[in-house]
């Protein structure tokens, strides 16, 4: 093979290596995003048991302060009866307190309700933030290997490019600048194996003569319909076998 030639296919190994760690590089922020939208969302499960665990506690502390003030009412009641002038406001007062104490007995029973809530509540919010906690350390572990995989692949991506340039500069400038063009134009692209007479690239049968010409490998060939460098790879160990 002509050593231009062996050169080009060394240049075109590496950009297709690199554009590999370009995509997997791509992909990082995205999968970072991803990991954090799934913990807030976790962070956020718990979040809500705790606001629901707030608002019964308050609202149990507002019943508590109107059972203070019911019971309140009924000692006042109390006295006033001890001082009732007639019958009739003896009555009223007596009235006042057994309606009081109904209310009394009524906001009991809300309390006990809003303490088991609470209760339960609490042992919800303990299993949420357990499994929050659980959650968590395995996407920020997850986050830490991301990140780790993605500094060996841009340090891998460095020493290719490296070694891309090493190579890139052995190429003529009409070869390399012709390299670039085809790789510009052809989707990363420039030099393709020919396979069974085809250009492995856009597929597209190659004349006999063209064939022949590649195979004798005196100059650089382009395939007549994509115009990428072909060539021919050796022949893979298992067919000649
Ligand atoms: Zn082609």
């Amino acid at each position: 093979m002509l050593p231009e030639l062996a050169t080009l296919r060394e240049v075109q190994g590496f950009d297709i290596r690199i554009a590999g760690c370009d995509r997997e590089l791509a992909r990082v922020p995205g999968a970072l995003e991803a990991i954090d939208a799934e913990i807030e969302a976790a962070r956020s499960h718990v979040q809500a048991v705790e606001g629901e665990l707030r608002q019964t506690e308050a609202e149990r502390r507002h019943a508590e302060t109107e059972l203070e003030e019911a019971e309140a009412s009924v000692d006042k009641y109390g006295d006033q009866l001890l001082g009732a002038r007639t019958n009739e406001e003896y009555k009223g007062l007596q009235q006042q307190i057994a309606s009081t104490r109904t209310r009394i007995g009524t906001i009991e029973d809300r309390i006990l309700v809003l303490m088991e809530r609470s209760d339960e509540l609490e042992t919800k919010l303990a299993d949420r933030k357990r499994t929050f906690g659980e959650r968590s350390t395995v996407l920020e572990a997850q986050k830490t290997e991301i990140r780790s995989r993605a500094r060996e692949q841009e340090e891998k991506r460095n020493q290719l490019r490296e070694r891309r340039s090493a190579s890139f500069a052995r190429l003529s400038e009409e070869i390399a600048a012709r390299y670039e063009r085809l790789r510009g134009a052809r989707r990363g692209i420039a030099v393709a194996p020919v396979r069974e007479d085809r250009c492995s690239a856009c597929n597209v049968r190659l004349r006999p003569q063209l064939v022949e010409e590649i195979h004798a490998g005196h100059s650089i060939h382009a395939c007549e319909s994509c115009a990428r460098i072909v060539f021919f790879e050796e022949e893979p160990v298992s067919k000649s076998a």
